[in-house]
């Protein structure tokens, strides 16, 4: 230490400072030096040259070395850089710059690196030496901040962090004073750190909720957290924003609680998307329902009213209008309307001054029309025509209309929508009336073949009805001729061919009176006649007129009772019966005889016709008793498919059931019930 010692016996720091602080005594002085030597601060001294000429033991430590005379220039270390690590020039150091140029930069930080190669970073604090008012020299202090630097650059690294956050980034005391306020909150909040600071956070939180805060404090002061707390907050310029709290304590050094760090997530985005979420689900479901109720009728009156009614009713209108299309290209009469909100004479009063004609106009439009403000829109070529006259029976601000198009692209339909009021028509609502239009397309398509399907149907059943009748006349009298030819006849074989004729003539009989039945029964007409009377009585005459007619097999009736009265159709049971005989003949053609047990309970009678001929299979049971079908394919075994229809259809007239059991080529046993009249 030797060469320190020279030196600050020769250098002038003592003379200048003893010049500036010339009230200080000389023992003063000799003890500044000691000072400044003994200081763990580490000061050095150069000329005006920038060669040093004097430096304490702090500085010798911070340098890792020893400067030399004459040689060490502006600064004890060999490298030195800037703080963002690039290698700078000896001259460019702090002092060299405050020297040669004379700016003061005090503070400025450079890291220097030591002969063992460890870096340290410094603040320099350069200052001139003056004498006889002339720059003589400089001495610097440097501090050693290395330490110093991972703290810092951490609080400037957080500091960035809340600065460029989305969210909002707030701290209060506990009273509720504001104390800092990020560029988040500006932004989310609308207003700037100088406008807030030190106001209350009151003035963010709603009326209605202000207890939130006092909940929030209280929780806070006991050391709690707040972790995603969802509610509303008032920017300034008072849109209400929906927000995500997190609220968590501030401590002093001592761990007392002094406040509170708020952040704040705006979350209206994810609200609304919820939101738009909720909606859409909500609008599948009016859709899905309204879609089972249009399409669970096929008739179209009743679904083009509830395609009206679901519109007015889902798009909030106060009118509604359905224009239909019964015929393919609009004409006169052609035309159907339903309504909602208005009754039949105001609607009949809108029609008569608007005029059919207007109505057809509407229905060859196919595009979509919504007009938020009547008065306001120029796209009044919709209702121009008639719009005065049509806006004094509905008064209408929003108008919305569409076309009901059908796979074919044609327009069969139009649903014009109206309310007083304006804007009353959005987005939304036009999305549902379209898709609403489209599953009335698909339905009123198929009410419409079902319908023409219908037309069809009836005219059918009105040709078989005359078709019988007119066969019905001519059979009677061909019957009547051959019943007195028989009776003059006496040749034998003549006879046999009159009496074969007849038997051919009575099983068309038959079935022209099987298709009548049928015409009357589709048409709801054919009624019962019911009386009660003896059904042995009926079955014996019945199975003794069919020894007559044919004679292949013995038909037994088992029975043991004398009577059994029953409440029925006569007529009709016998019509039953003799088509189950004649089945159970015509179907058993290796078989010698068909049964008909009879079997009395209290309350019943079940009468079974058995036979044991070819007998059905599971598919043909299922199919028997529909119009037309025929399990066997032989043409040689007449019928039509009608008998056990009209069979089931009698006993159902009577609310009875047909079962039938049956075999392949085992046989058949069809049986049913009916009421006894005691
Ligand atoms: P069909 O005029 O053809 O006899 P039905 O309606 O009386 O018409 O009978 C329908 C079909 O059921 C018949 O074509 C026949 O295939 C079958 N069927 C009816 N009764 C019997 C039976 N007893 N045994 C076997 N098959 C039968």
């Amino acid at each position: 230490m030797g060469l320190q010692r020279d030196r600050i016996a020769s250098n002038n720091l003592k003379k200048n400072n003893l010049e500036q602080k010339s009230n200080i005594s000389t023992s003063t002085g000799y003890r500044f030096d000691h000072m400044v030597t003994a200081s763990p601060v580490a000061v050095y001294s150069c000329d005006k040259d920038g060669y040093i000429n004097f430096f304490n033991d702090a500085a010798v430590e911070l340098w890792g070395r020893a400067p030399e005379a004459g040689k060490d220039q502006w600064c004890g270390s060999w490298k030195i850089f800037s703080p963002d690590g690039k290698p700078m020039e000896i001259d460019k150091f702090p002092l060299a710059v405050y020297l040669k140029e004379g700016k003061a930069i005090k503070g400025e930080e450079i890291i220097i690196e030591r002969p063992d190669n460890t870096f340290r970073t410094l603040r320099v604090f350069p200052c001139p030496i003056i004498e006889n008012e002339e720059v003589v020299g400089a001495y610097n202090t440097l501090v050693d901040v290395t330490q110093l630097m991972p703290d810092l650059e951490k609080q400037s690294m957080l500091a960035a962090i809340v600065e460029s956050s989305d969210d909002a980034i707030i701290s209060k005391t506990l009273e509720g004073i504001i104390t800092s306020w990020n560029k988040g909150a500006e932004r989310i909040f609308g207003y700037t750190e100088s406008e807030i600071l030190g106001e209350n956070i009151q003035i963010l939180i709603p009326d209605a909720l202000l207890h939130e805060e006092n909940e929030m404090i209280s929780s806070i002061s006991n050391g709690g957290k707040i972790d995603h707390f969802d509610t509303y907050r008032i920017a300034k310029n008072g849109a209400k924003i929906p927000v995500s709290l997190t609220v968590s304590p501030i401590k002093d050094q001592k761990g007392m609680i002094i406040g509170a760090s708020k952040i704040a997530r705006d979350i209206s985005e994810q609200i609304n998307k919820e939101k738009a979420l909720q909606q859409s689900t909500q609008r599948l479901k009016i859709l899905n329902s309204v879609g089972k109720i249009i399409s669970e009728k096929l008739d179209i009156k009743t679904i083009l009213q509830r395609v009206i009614d679901a519109s007015t009713r889902i798009t909030g209108a106060s009118h509604g209008i359905f224009i239909y299309n019964t015929l393919e290209a609009p004409e006169k009469s052609s035309l159907r309307f339903t309504y909602s909100g208005l009754t039949e004479d105001e609607f009949q009063i809108l029609y008569d001054q608007c005029g059919e004609d207007f109505f057809i106009s509407l229905l060859e439009k196919k595009d979509v029309l919504r007009i938020t403000n009547f008065e306001k829109d120029p796209r009044l070529d919709e209702v121009t025509v008639s719009n005065s006259k049509a806006l004094s029976i509905i008064p209408t601000a929003s108008y919305m209309a569409v076309p009901v198009v059908i796979g074919s692209g044609e327009s069969i339909g139009r649903m014009c929508l109206s309310h007083h009021e304006p804007n009353m028509f959005t987005e939304t609502h036009e999305e549902l009336a379209v898709n609403i239009g489209r599953q009335a397309a698909v339905a009123l398509d198929h009410a419409r073949l079902f319908e023409e399907i219908q037309a069809m149907n009836d005219r059918k059943d009105e040709f078989i009805a005359m078709a019988g009748h007119e066969l019905r006349t001519p059979l009677t009298s061909a019957k009547g001729y051959l019943q007195m030819l028989e009776m003059l006849e006496k040749d034998n074989m003549s006879k046999s061919f009159i009496e074969k004729s007849l038997i051919q003539l009575e099983k068309l009989k038959v079935l022209i009176d099987d298709l009548l039945d049928i015409s009357q029964m589709e048409a709801g007409q054919l009624h019962l006649d019911i009386a009660p009377f003896d059904l042995r009585q009926l079955i014996l005459e019945v199975t003794e007129n069919m020894r007559y007619s044919q004679k292949t097999h013995a038909i037994i009736v088992e029975s043991d009772k004398l009577q059994l009265p029953v409440k029925a159709d006569r007529r009709r049971i016998e019509q039953v019966l003799i088509n189950l005989l004649t089945n159970a003949v015509k179907y058993s053609p290796d078989a010698e005889e068909v049964r008909v047990i009879l079997e009395k309970s209290a309350d019943k009678v079940v009468v079974i016709v058995k036979d044991f001929g070819i007998g059905l299979n599971r598919e043909k049971r299922q199919n028997l008793f529909k119009r037309f079908y025929r399990a066997e394919k032989d043409s040689r075994v007449s019928g039509m498919g009608l008998g056990l229809y009209l069979t089931r259809n009698i006993l159902e007239l009577h609310k009875q059931e047909i079962h039938v059991h049956s075999e392949p080529g085992k046989g058949s046993e069809f049986s049913f019930s009916l009421p006894l009249s005691e």
